[in-house]
């Protein structure tokens, strides 16, 4: 539905996108995810049209909207845009707010912008003008304007930065139910993993005006294919090590690696690959990590643990373990590696 082809975009002798191509299918939300100023915001302002095309292709439903030879303008485009700071027209009440980009006669135009509203939990507001709103009401007139008119793609650009914490969850969950039932290709910028998570049907990782890695959000959690991508998705542990006969060793046993033996590498750990068990007679004290701290969490617990390194240092790794009972400070422990959290790259 949405197609980016080789889009490169340039501010002056700033490479904010470089050759970066992504397909957003019907009724699919995409998450463009990476760190302030790697050019996420560019890549959906080309799309939308709002910045003119430099290199590359925009297609939406098997139609070009721009190349070298087309400029299809933004309100042609079928496209609906929300912003973080929602753009509403101060002197339109909300129905004129949402009334506004549609087409048709006066009464058709109200009832379709009464319905949207509906859908979207703020019909009660029609009358009100925008100041009065909250910012969760205020996200929700700017997300049903840009619904309005059934466009083929929304794109969304940081719709829910603006609100607080738990506002944000609700906001979050009852647009993800609106996106999903309004059947367009959604690409939702975000520089926030939890948000990532819980929204995207595929994850795309942008750094520095490149594409990393485009997933499901359990590819990108269970394989990320570099550090960085693995740091971005959680707090992660690293120790450095060295490949020998296939693997890494590490305090907690060998990690499986096929980079080249003898080279350098970092093993990164996820604090919950790290499975904790007391340690009872003596005899294994030796090997044991101990608790230095242990927090609850909520639904899980974050214990902070010393381990015997490989040149008899203490390393201090985090472990999280479920529920609200970790193992008591001072303790000692013994600690097992759930490898399918744990990833080997070069250092
Ligand atoms: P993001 O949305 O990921 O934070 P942006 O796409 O907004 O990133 O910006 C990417 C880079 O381009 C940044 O370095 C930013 O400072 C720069 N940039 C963005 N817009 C402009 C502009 N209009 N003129 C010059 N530089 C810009
Ligand atoms: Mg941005």
């Amino acid at each position: 539905m949405l197609q980016l082809e080789h889009i490169s975009h340039q501010y002056g002798p700033l490479r904010a996108v470089d050759d970066l191509s992504l397909r957003v299918g019907p009724g699919e939300v995409v998450c463009l995810i990476g760190p302030s100023g790697c050019g996420k915001s560019t890549v959906l302002r080309v799309a939308a049209g709002l910045e003119r095309l430099q290199a590359g292709r925009v297609v939406i439903s098997g139609q070009v909207m721009a190349d070298a030879a087309t400029d299809v303008p933004p309100e042609s485009r079928g496209v609906g845009l929300v912003f973080q700071d929602y753009a509403l027209f101060p002197h339109l009440n909300v129905l004129d707010n949402v009334a506004f980009g549609l087409r048709g006669r006066g009464a058709e135009r109200a009832q379709r912008a009464r319905a949207v509203l509906e859908q979207v939990g703020v019909a009660e507001y029609a009358a009100s003008y925008p100041h009065v709103l909250s910012g969760g009401q205020q996200q929700r007139v700017a997300l049903a304007r840009a619904l309005a008119p059934r466009p083929r793609v929304m794109l969304l650009d940081e719709p829910f930065s603006g609100l607080d914490a738990r506002l944000r969850d609700q906001v979050r969950d009852s647009t993800l139910h609106v996106l999903k039932d309004s059947g367009a290709a959604c690409l939702l910028v975000t520089h926030d993993p939890d948000e990532a998570m819980f929204m995207a049907d595929r994850i795309a990782v942008m750094r520095a005006g490149r594409m990393v890695q485009v997933g499901s959000p359990v590819d990108l959690y269970c394989r990320p294919v570099d550090g960085f991508v693995a740091r971005f998705f959680g707090e992660i542990n690293a120790l450095p090590g060295r490949i020998a006969g296939g693997t890494a060793a590490t305090p907690f046993g060998l990690v499986p690696s096929r980079l080249p033996e003898g080279s350098a590498v970092e093993v990164l750990i996820r604090p919950e690959a790290l499975r904790l068990s007391p340690v009872n007679g003596a005899e294994r004290a030796a090997s044991a990590a101990r608790v230095m701290a242990a927090r609850m969490l909520g639904r899980s617990s974050l214990v902070h643990l010393a381990v015997p390194g490989p040149d008899g240092k203490p390393l201090h790794v985090h472990a999280r373990v479920p529920g609200r009972a970790p193992p008591a400070e001072n303790s000692l422990v013994t600690i097992q590696l759930d490898l399918e959290q744990s990833f080997v790259f070069p250092a």
